[in-house]
């Protein structure tokens, strides 16, 4: 442990700018877990575009199905009512019989139809999907690829918060414990700052102004001084290192 003053606020310094960067490293690891969510929903996406063009084929597909098994009923029911055109004995049922045959013939026709506007609807979805199929799997590769270079990257900035950490520690126990009690509990009011060098005799944290009596004080570094502004412990800044 240190005891004088100048050494005191030398340690203070370092540590704060410790534990200034063991801050910035955990919001970072912070957003790398936000960021590889965001890209998992961002891959997921695609997916479902996929899985949505898919079942717009399906249902073109199944719809077709109905229109062509429609038609095949209605090929064997002319085939049946022309084969029995021969025995109808009165005109009257010969032209109602004809009638009937000539509406199924209407309706296959129109099916027909329909399924040739189908074929087409088929052809776009499979073009559709094929697009989507290949985009997804050109994200996918690139999602993969950005998640293992945020992992990568998380894993540099793992390393580097225990080095501090295990640094800030160190420091730590050099501090005098009464002195380090105060530096805690300004630094957890100060929105995690806690001490604040002065240069030219202003406060480098809330850039007020030291009075000059004060900075005089300041200066002689033979007690703790806060900041009159801030509350901040203070330290000269062309003094201590
Ligand atoms: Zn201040």
């Amino acid at each position: 442990m240190v005891k004088n003053v100048k050494e005191q606020l030398e340690v203070l310094a370092e540590l704060q700018q410790i534990e200034s960067s063991i801050g910035r490293l955990e919001e970072a690891l912070a957003e790398v877990d936000q960021k590889l969510a965001s890209l998992d929903r961002e891959l997921l996406q695609y997916i479902e575009e996929v899985e949505n063009a898919n079942a717009e084929l399906n249902k073109a597909k199944e719809k077709y199905a109905a229109d062509e098994s429609e038609v095949r009923t209605l090929t064997d029911m002319i085939a049946k009512s022309e084969a029995k055109l021969g025995t109808i004995k009165t005109n009257k049922e010969y032209q109602a019989a004809l009638k009937e045959i000539d509406e199924m013939k209407k309706s296959r026709s129109n099916l027909e139809e329909t399924m040739i506007e189908i074929l087409e609807q088929i052809e776009a979805a499979e073009k559709l999907l094929a697009e989507k199929q290949k985009f997804l799997e050109d994200q996918r590769a690139e999602i993969e690829e950005q998640k293992k270079d945020v992992v990568a990257a998380a894993s540099g900035k793992k390393k580097e918060l225990e080095k501090l950490q295990k640094k800030a520690g160190g420091i730590v126990e050099k501090v005098e414990p009464r002195l380090y009690q105060t530096y805690t509990r300004i630094k957890k009011n100060g929105g995690g700052v806690g001490v604040a060098a002065v240069a030219n005799a202003v406060c480098q944290v809330c850039n007020m102004n030291i009075p000059p009596q004060a900075f005089n004080e300041l200066l002689r570094m033979d007690e703790i001084k806060i900041c009159p502004h801030c509350q901040r412990i203070i330290y000269p800044k062309e003094e201590v290192c």
